[in-house]
Parts: C-alpha cells; sequence; structure tokens
C-alpha cells in the first residue's frame, strides 16, 4: 500500500445521506485526513457508503473509511452532523425544526460520551436553530461548535456575481449573512471585484442585483423542485471548513456562530464572516454594514429568537 500524506485526523460524519456521502467523497478527493468514519441509524446504508468509497481508494490516499458507531467519536478531530430530514418540496427550513431539533438531541449526548474536545460542525437544517441547539445541550465553547450557516449562500453568491460580470467566483468578495434560509441578507455595500466595488464594475444595475439576490435566496427551493435535495455544493463546503482548521489556515467564511454581543446581537446563533482557523471559530470579523443591512441582520436574529422559544430542549 502506498505511504499516505494525508494528516492523521480523523472525521466523524454522522448521518450517511446525500449530504454526508457528498461531503466523505470531497474529502476523500482532497486527501485531508487519514480517517473517516460514517455513523448512520440505517446501518445497511452507511456500510454499503463505506464499501463503494473503499472501492476508489486506489486513487486516493484516505487510508481508512470505514463504518462505525458512536465509540468512534474517540479521538476524533472533527465531528459533522448531517443526519436527519430533509427539506420536502416547498418546505421552509424552519419548518423542519423539531423533527431535527429531536434527532440532534438523541445525538450530541452520545457524542460527548467519547469526546468532548472535537470540533462540531452542524450542517443538518435549519442550521442556525441547530447549532444553538448544539451548543445549548453540549455546553462546549462556542468556537468549537459551529454551522455552516450562510456559506453555501455565500458560494451561490459569487457564482452568480461572478457569471454576470464575467469573473471567476473567487475572484468575487461578497458575502451573504444572518439566517440561512429566507431572511438571508446580502451585503451588496461590501461587494468588491479585484477591489472594484460593485456600482462601478460595468453591467452593474439595481435591479440585476436584486435579480442575483433572488437566485441566491431560492436557490436550494430551485435545485430541490429538480433533483429533491443538495448535496454536492456542500460537501465542498464542509471540506472547506476541516481544511482550513486542519491546516490553521485563517480563512474567513461565513459560519453560523453564537453571537456575543456583535452589532448589538447576543444569545443567538447566525452567520457572520468569522475566522477559522486550528482552533474552529477563532473570531467574527468587524464587517461593515450599511443601515439597510444591518436592519436586515437583525430581523434574521428576531426571527431565530422567536423559533428558540418555541423549542423544546
Ligand atoms: P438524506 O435523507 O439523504 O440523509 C440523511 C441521513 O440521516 C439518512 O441516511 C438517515 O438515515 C440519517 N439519519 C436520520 N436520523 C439519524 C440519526 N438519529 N442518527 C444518525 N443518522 C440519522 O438527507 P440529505 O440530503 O443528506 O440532507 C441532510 C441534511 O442536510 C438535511 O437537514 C438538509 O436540509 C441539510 N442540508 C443543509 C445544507 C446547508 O447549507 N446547511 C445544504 C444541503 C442540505
Amino acid at each position: 500500500m502506498k505511504k499516505s500524506s494525508c494528516h492523521p485526523s480523523k472525521v466523524v460524519i454522522i448521518g450517511a445521506g446525500r449530504v454526508g456521502t457528498s461531503f466523505a467523497y470531497a474529502m476523500m478527493i482532497r486527501k485531508l485526513v487519514s480517517e473517516i468514519v460514517l455513523i448512520d441509524v440505517n446501518k445497511e446504508k452507511a456500510m454499503g457508503e463505506c464499501m463503494d468509497l473503499n472501492h476508489g481508494i486506489a486513487f486516493a490516499e484516505t487510508l481508512n473509511i470505514y463504518c462505525g458507531d458512536y465509540s468512534d467519536c474517540k479521538n476524533a478531530d472533527y465531528v459533522v452532523i448531517t443526519a436527519g430530514a430533509s427539506q420536502r418540496p416547498g418546505e421552509s427550513r424552519l419548518k423542519l425544526v423539531q423533527r431535527n431539533t429531536e434527532i440532534l438531541k438523541s445525538i450530541i449526548p452520545q457524542i460527548l460520551k467519547h469526546t468532548t474536545t472535537a470540533k462540531i460542525i452542524l450542517v443538518t437544517n435549519p442550521v442556525d436553530i441547530l447549532t444553538y441547539v448544539a451548543l445549548k445541550i453540549s455546553g462546549l465553547p462556542k468556537n468549537q461548535v459551529f454551522g455552516s450557516g450562510t456559506t453555501l449562500d455565500t458560494s451561490r453568491f459569487r457564482f452568480l456575481l461572478g457569471r454576470h460580470f464575467d469573473v471567476s467566483p473567487d475572484s468575487v468578495d461578497a458575502y451573504i449573512v444572518g439566517e440561512h434560509g429566507d431572511s438571508e441578507v446580502a451585503v451588496f455595500s461590501g461587494v468588491q471585484i479585484a477591489g472594484i466595488p460593485l456600482e462601478k464594475m460595468k453591467g452593474y444595475s439595481e435591479k440585476k442585483m436584486m435579480d442575483i439576490y433572488k437566485h441566491t435566496k431560492n436557490a436550494a427551493y430551485e435545485v430541490i423542485k429538480y433533483k429533491k435535495s443538495t448535496h454536492f455544493a456542500i460537501g465542498l463546503v464542509a471540506t472547506e471548513f476541516i481544511e482550513a482548521m486542519e491546516l490553521n489556515q485563517r480563512k474567513v467564511y461565513p459560519v453560523s456562530a453564537l453571537l456575543d454581543g456583535e452589532f448589538g446581537l447576543k444569545d443567538v446563533c447566525l452567520s457572520l464572516p468569522c475566522l477559522i482557523g486550528k482552533d474552529g471559530v477563532e473570531k467574527v470579523m468587524p464587517i461593515d454594514l450599511n443601515a439597510r443591512e444591518l436592519k436586515g441582520l437583525k430581523a434574521s436574529a428576531e426571527q431565530l429568537k422567536k423559533i428558540y422559544k418555541t423549542l423544546k430542549i
């Protein structure tokens, strides 16, 4: 067997569905860690997925991919939660809330029996609510538990802006903040392409920008209408987080983190650009928002807080 150049780290994925396996596949190709464990209530499914992934291992360097149980969380560096029900066509992420809260309540204590040091990344929707629930149930520090938040929305936003202005999305500096959902906010005031503010770009019009925001916000509904779920892009998003922590890259992603006074918001999980390094969420970046964006962010927080009150945690 060839010698692996992967880091001797371990990722446990809870939920071997479309998102969990797309993430596992992306992780395997990215060659970041040497151990990937899949856990699912449906053991046969997890087993089949592991077999399928292992059959590609000759072309990757991840040494060990296996189907496990919660005891495999011991010595894990990262636990990524993708377990749960997904949105039905037309269903908002918030409607999923109590169904997936119950699932999370059963998962978190089982993880904590075996590790209190792994970073826990929430992907299951509604991700902002579930990140908050995971923090409350686990009592872990806020840097250690975060949700994928609006990183996927931001990537969609950058893709659409890039396509409109004919620039690669990774040269577009733009963020979606707030809830990963219907109240998310596009920070148009901060968008830059190669240092050029948006309004100065050839092809800019307010109407086109609103179209792009609408398409960003409704992207998941559209994809779900056509193919019932979204999973490839989010698989890559979660891989980016692992890479940023594993390599201590200190990259900035808009993840769902527990706020502690930023913009006057406290005790709520939502997305603002955060610095991700070896300790997880190391800092919430002091982004500039105009009055309209700030109002949107606060409305997002209000919306989420209303839901907390209805939850049985
Ligand atoms: P899926 O139905 O394909 O997979 C979910 C898996 O979870 C299934 O294999 C199921 O058996 C498993 N599961 C259910 N309860 C479990 C439990 N208690 N313990 C262990 N495993 C359990 O769904 P999917 O398409 O993979 O979506 C998963 C979640 O990810 C959904 O909530 C979806 O909305 C969310 N999602 C989030 C984003 C994001 O940007 N945050 C993007 C896409 C999807």
